[in-house]
């Protein structure tokens, strides 16, 4: 227990420094939001070049959300880019968003663990690696939480709390604390694929497009969906998320099922939806 020191009063923990470690599409609005939210963050990414475009989209979110271009000013003296990696020393929650690569991950625990404050949460965004394969190079894997939050983060309530086997229940629950603390909803759950909300989603959106690939048309599909009473339809949702990330997404929770042809034609395509401008819809 000594080895968990600073853990054992999860009920009372109380960020107000965030490290974040990845500035690519989450880890930059993770940072953002946590700096909107009031927290001091620490943003690193490999060079400070990589940090351009998040620190752009948080200025842009900063300036939307508070209005006073004070306050806004405040948000944004608030996310500090390091690309040194400094702030982990001092950090009350630190976040890995890089690349969903299990070296990459693994190479970095090894350098942090060391660098951590006792008793600071050591979180992970990943939506698809085992937390169990992800911690093993850590001196106190107890101590790794899943803290996965969704694509848009400002736009998303819910954030998924991984709980692995034989987690530290205070780190879950400081986690969890701290996911209310920048005001959106933890949801516990297991460290299973998809955890919860991605292994009912990826069936559902699956069966979109095999309807497609039965000569349904995108909008026909999009449409009925919308009509049930979902907030946007589900291809619309493929294009949003990805075509590459849901064709990834679908091969680990599809139970070795087929990918859809219509998604696996504009993946070879590179037509990979939003992102690219592209994907079963143009945009513009
Ligand atoms: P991304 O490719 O947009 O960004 C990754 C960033 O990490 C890049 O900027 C890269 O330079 C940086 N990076 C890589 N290795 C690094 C290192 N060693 N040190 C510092 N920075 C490093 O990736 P993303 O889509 O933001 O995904 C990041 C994580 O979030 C992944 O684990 C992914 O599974 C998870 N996730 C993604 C989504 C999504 O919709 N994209 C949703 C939820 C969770």
């Amino acid at each position: 227990q000594e080895r968990l020191k600073g853990f054992g009063k999860a009920a009372e923990f109380s960020a107000r420094r965030v490290h974040v470690i990845g500035a690519g599409v989450m880890g930059g609005d993770i940072a953002a939001w946590c700096a909107l939210r009031g927290m001091t963050v620490t943003l690193q990414d490999q060079s400070l070049e990589r940090m351009g475009p998040a620190l752009q989209r948080a200025n842009k979110l900063f300036t939307r959300r508070l209005r006073d271009p004070l306050k806004a000013r405040a948000a944004f003296d608030r996310l500090i880019p390091d690309v040194n990696g400094d702030g982990v020393a001092h950090a009350d929650v630190v976040i890995e968003a890089i690349f969903e690569n299990v070296e990459a991950k693994h190479a970095l625990f090894k350098a942090l663990e060391p660098r951590l404050k006792p008793g600071a949460v050591l979180a992970t965004n990943t939506s698809s690696l085992k937390l169990e394969d992800l911690r093993t190079v850590l001196q106190q894997p107890e101590r790794l939480v899943g803290i996965h939050f969704f694509n848009p983060v400002a736009m998303m309530p819910l954030v998924e709390v991984v709980q692995a086997e034989g987690a530290d229940p205070d780190a879950v629950q400081a986690a969890c604390a701290f996911v209310r603390q920048i005001d959106k909803l933890p949801l516990p759950v297991k460290s299973a694929p998809g955890f919860l909300v991605n292994a009912v989603l990826a069936p559902y959106m699956l069966a979109a497009m095999r309807a497609v690939d039965e000569g349904i048309s995108p909008e026909t599909v999009d449409e009925a969906m919308l009509a049930f009473g979902m907030p946007m339809g589900p291809i619309e949702l493929v294009d949003t998320v990805g075509l590459d990330i849901a064709l990834a997404a679908g091969q680990q929770l599809a139970g070795g099922a087929a990918a859809p042809r219509c998604l696996l034609a504009r993946v070879e395509k590179n037509q990979l939806g939003k992102k690219s401008g592209q994907g079963f819809y143009a945009w513009a």
